[in-house]
């Protein structure tokens, strides 16, 4: 699950992570009023307005505006809020911002120069350890350091039973080319976000940039936190800063049907029980001559209802051609899923895509035998030959 900026930055502060300070505001007026709270409690003499969407690169497509007065902050919040945002990691239809961060200007003017970094934080599921990825090449593309000067990228490896040791912080504040008090700062900075990312069972910190001011202070410009959604039952409170208008709502309408889903670009959509199933299942229709549109783990109870729940899901991709459904009856019986498959089509009238169903395990003849005689144009299948065929006319 991803989390906005403002969300992002909230949470590091809490861990005592040094933030630039903001507020998060849906309209002209509200942002108004952050910007003057901002001053009230900062001294802030200038702001800037940053568009909260799930997608990074929001500056490059104009997202992050500057704001040295009031005036240009009403006209930046006014153009901000409401509009497409395209970004370089958003589709080309770009997303919908339905608010902005105000926050303090921190690239003021000082007695030293500011520095940008990047610091991220993530699982190498390789080594089975936390990673701290940093460089100093922060506040751009980090793709494109990787690309052409992947030398300016350095790793840190946590061992996650002993966290991160003071000489991992003071090698990476070095490595960095910090010292004095930025070095002090930067060590309990990278401490904090480390028992931050720890704290709240996050699989990704990305902290792009990572400032040193000109006085000489370190903060996060910018958050972007994902947590582990197999840990959020732990985190209620997390739980509740989802925003479904940033998410895929064929992606939410499963999600809260139970259904284990994924959509992909293909034309054979797929219901299938288990999830190693289901990865045969997309191979074998692509060995028919189809592409999968999508990854469907139905579970364990294959019912009516949940069965007619995924067809209204599948059905919505207009790219769809043909569904297969594919259950292995193992504990749950074919002829019951096969019941369901035949109440979900009634209920549903008819299905504007051939249906080829192939039910394998107990009681998988009279499953076959039950759809059959249903008198509904479905295709049965015994065999997952059989089936691939059956796609492979369909789709002809
Ligand atoms: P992203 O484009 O989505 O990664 O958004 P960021 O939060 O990283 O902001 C993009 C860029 O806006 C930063 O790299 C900075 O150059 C600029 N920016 C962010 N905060 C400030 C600020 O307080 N003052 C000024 N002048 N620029 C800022
Ligand atoms: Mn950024």
């Amino acid at each position: 699950m991803n989390l906005h900026e403002y969300q992002s930055k909230e949470i590091l502060s809490k861990y005592g992570v040094a933030i630039q300070r903001g507020f998060v505001a849906n309209n002209v007026d509200e942002a108004v009023a952050a910007a003057e709270k901002l001053t009230a409690e900062t001294g802030a003499q200038a702001w800037v307005v940053k568009a909260q969407i799930h997608a990074g690169g929001r500056g490059k497509g104009g997202g992050v505006k500057f704001s040295p007065n009031m005036d240009k902050l009403k006209e930046n919040a006014q153009n901000i809020i409401g509009m497409q945002l395209v970004t370089p990691q958003t589709s080309a239809e770009g997303k919908k911002v339905h608010s902005v961060l105000v926050a303090e200007d921190v690239y003021y003017p000082g007695e030293s120069e500011t520095k940008e970094f990047y610091v991220s934080i993530l699982l190498d599921r390789a080594e089975g350890k936390n990673t701290i990825v940093y460089s100093t090449e922060g506040g751009m593309d980090i793709e494109h350091v990787a690309e052409v000067t992947p030398h300016l990228i350095h790793k840190e490896i946590i061992d996650p039973a002993l966290g991160l040791q003071g000489f991992q912080a003071r090698k990476i504040a070095f490595n960095l080319g910090l010292e004095g008090n930025a070095f002090k700062e930067f060590t309990k900075f990278i401490a904090s976000l480390y028992n931050a990312y720890t704290g709240i069972d996050a699989s990704l910190f990305e902290i792009n940039p990572v400032l040193k001011t000109s006085d000489n202070k370190i903060i996060a410009v910018d958050a972007k936190v994902t947590l582990d959604g197999n840990a959020l039952f732990r985190h209620k409170d997390l739980e509740a800063l989802r925003d479904t208008r940033e998410e895929d709502p064929m992606d939410v309408e499963a999600g809260e049907a139970g259904l284990n889903f994924v959509k992909l670009d293909g034309n054979v959509a797929c219901m299938v029980n288990g999830a190693g199933l289901a990865m045969a299942t997309m191979d074998i229709i692509k060995l028919s001559g189809g592409s999968p549109a999508n990854f469907l783990d139905v579970g364990g109870t294959a019912d009516a209802q949940r069965v007619q729940t995924a067809f209204g899901i599948i059905l919505r991709d207009p790219n769809v051609k043909a569904i297969l459904i594919n259950i292995f009856g193992g504990i749950v019986r074919c002829d019951r899923v096969a019941q369901g498959v035949v109440d979900a089509y009634r209920a549903m009238g008819s299905l504007p895509v051939p249906l080829i169903v192939r039910l394998q395990g107990t009681n998988a003849v009279e499953a076959k035998k039950l759809i059959d005689d249903s008198g509904l144009p479905v295709h049965s299948a015994i065999t997952l030959e059989e089936a691939a065929n059956k796609v492979k006319e369909v789709l002809a």
